[in-house]
């Protein structure tokens, strides 16, 4: 059995189903201890023609066969097999369902953990605590259960009807069962240790294989192959080693409980054959306790194997409670407030920021302000800050007190969902799900229909593609389906935050990959259809801000002039500078 902060009350919640798997458990035991008794009736019987029954002596006959041994043998044999069916489903479904519940709870909770946790932890880490980790806590929970009762009740019940037959040959037997726990219990220390190595060695080659999957292109395209598949195999070795590592130990485990039972049948057929030969025990009697130790036997094994399993147990439901007290430190205060509505009005008031772990500010001092209903354009240079504007706007990151409003109001006293669900943003990676091009222009929205996903992809000047495409709005995207171009990615990402209708929208160098004719039916489109509404288009392209009410200039980290084109065309020497290189790069090409 395993047990911890996060899966005691598991325990409580599948109490009743526990109890009828414990029931069934224990009255299967119990008729398993009756089975012994009929050896010793049918050899005496054999052996002298009698059977002692209850004090009394009964002819062994035919009919005393056939009444007392074959017909409450099927009987037993028929409540054994209904009993252990009942207690498999009962107790082995309790694993199931906290496996179910854990999952659960894990993925909520990571839906909760903030965007520096998830630049810290691995995919593929995470993917096997949410397979190999809860899979060896579901085995930990009902096995465990299952296992630790049975070698109580089990054990207990043939330990005491050994004792009550001969308590000498009894302790003689217990002996070396007592040193193969001690092992048991030694080893299954280092076991744990030995377990963690290996979930560890498995998570990092699940890490590198995720990696190279989704960096495939790159591999390919710098004929890097070889070298990848190098890597790969010497992650796969450390796994492979580990694995060794920890399946030699369990093998050399399970060689000494062989030999410590074998020791035992040793000692209980030389003095059990003795105590026959001076007359005590008679053979049926022999046999009758050999049965008994056979009872013992999967008991014992099972306290050994519960040590083993406990170990395993203990390294994976500590690695998922790692993940599940890991807290998110972007979070809200307790007098947060509630956004029930967003004009738009964004202010950045003296904000310096410094990316968790970086040595160096991404934005130092930064003041501009943005008026409800704006367009606004975020430019510079990579590296100059826009992205981190972007995150700090929808509060990825915390933010000093009195530096960052939102309609006038510190962005730490209201909460963070009402904030984001105030806002539509259009990511720089521009993510697309494995599902239909509908589903991912509709995914911020749950019950759109057709006609707007449509109209929502005519304003980012994406339904001509898609009408091109044979299952049009139902077409698969990604691993499963289509691969489009980067350009008609970005645009259905854009059609995707249009379909929110938000009060502020938030586009993360989303028109680059598009043409200029393009981009200009897509700028107007969005002029038109976000009329009164906040938009802020992060962009290294001039032409891209250019009509916008006004434009941020960042370098490195500060603002370098706040104003319309025409503004900064006329008092900003560094934005002219911008537009001279772009004008000429462009007549370059
Ligand atoms: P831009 O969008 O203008 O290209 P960013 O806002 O993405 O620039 O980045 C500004 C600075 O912050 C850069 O120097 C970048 O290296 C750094 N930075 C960005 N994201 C992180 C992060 N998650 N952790 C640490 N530093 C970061």
């Amino acid at each position: 059995m395993i047990f911890g902060k996060h899966i005691n009350k598991y325990y409580w919640k599948y109490v009743l189903l526990i109890l009828a798997g414990l029931i069934a458990l224990v009255a299967v035991d119990y008729a398993q201890t009756l089975i012994p008794e009929m050896y010793r009736m049918v050899i005496d019987g054999v052996d002298k023609g009698e059977v002692a029954v209850d004090g009394s002596l009964l002819v062994f006959d035919m009919q005393f066969v056939w009444e007392r041994i074959c017909v409450p043998m099927f009987f037993i044999i028929i409540f054994i097999v209904f009993g252990r069916f009942l207690w498999r489903i009962c107790l082995f479904g309790s694993g199931i369902r906290v496996e179910r519940d854990l999952r659960k709870e894990m993925f909520a909770h990571c839906e909760l953990l903030s965007a520096e946790f998830y630049s810290r932890e691995k995919v593929g880490n995470l993917m096997s605590l949410f397979t190999n980790d809860l899979e060896t806590v579901q085995d930990c929970f009902g096995s465990g259960i299952m296992m630790t009762f049975d070698a109580l009740f089990l054990g207990g019940l043939s330990l005491y009807k050994m004792f009550c037959m001969d308590w000498v040959m009894t302790l003689f037997s217990l002996i070396p069962m007592a040193l193969m726990v001690a092992v048991s219990f030694v080893v299954g220390k280092y076991m744990t240790l030995k377990w963690e190595a290996r979930q560890q060695a498995f998570s990092d080659l699940s890490d590198f294989a995720q990696e190279s999957f989704s960096g495939i292109a790159v591999i390919k395209a710098f004929v890097k192959e070889f070298k990848e598949l190098l890597a790969f195999r010497r992650l796969n070795k450390r796994n492979e080693d580990a694995n060794v590592v920890y399946t030699r130990i369990s093998t050399l485990l399970n060689v000494f409980v062989t030999l410590f039972v074998e020791s035992v049948i040793c000692i209980i057929l030389g003095y059990g054959s003795y105590l026959v030969y001076v007359g005590t025990f008679t053979g049926g009697q022999l046999m009758e306790f050999i049965g008994y130790f056979n009872s013992i036997i999967w008991p014992v094994m099972a306290i050994t194997e519960l040590i083993e399993m406990h170990s395993r147990g203990k390294a994976s439901l500590k690695r998922v409670s790692d993940l599940l007290d890991s807290e998110s430190d972007v979070t809200d205060r307790d007098s947060a407030e509630v956004l029930q509505k967003l004009d738009g009005a964004i202010e950045f008031r003296h904000v310096t920021f410094r990316y968790p772990g970086a040595d160096y500010d991404a934005l130092s001092d930064v003041s501009f302000v943005i008026d409800s209903g704006e367009n606004v354009g975020i430019i510079g240079k990579t590296g100059s800050g826009k992205t981190t504007v972007a995150d700090l706007i929808l509060r990825c990151y915390n933010v000093e007190d009195g530096t960052l409003f939102v309609d006038g109001k510190d962005v730490n006293d209201v909460t963070i969902k009402s904030l984001r669900n105030f806002c539509a943003y259009v990511p720089q990676d521009n993510f697309l799900f494995s599902d239909t091009i509908a589903n991912n222009i509709s995914f911020a929205v749950d019950e759109a229909t057709e006609e707007d996903v449509e109209n929502a992809a005519k304003l980012s000047d994406i339904d001509g593609n898609i009408s091109n495409f044979a299952h049009r709005y139902q077409t698969m995207m990604g691993e499963r389906g289509v691969t489009v171009s980067g350009g008609q990615k970005q645009r259905i990402s854009i059609a995707r935050a249009l379909m929110k209708d938000a009060s502020v929208l938030i586009l993360d160098d989303s028109v680059s990959a598009v043409d200029t004719d393009t981009e200009k039916n897509i700028l107007n489109n969005l002029r038109t259809a976000r009329k009164g509404k906040t938009t802020v288009i992060i962009a290294h392209r001039i032409s891209t801000v250019r009509g916008l009410d006004k434009i941020v200039l960042l370098d490195n980290g500060k603002v370098v002039d706040v104003g319309s084109h025409d503004e900064l065309m006329s008092r900003c020497p560094d934005y002219r500078n911008m537009v001279a290189l772009q004008a000429l790069e462009e007549e370059g090409l």
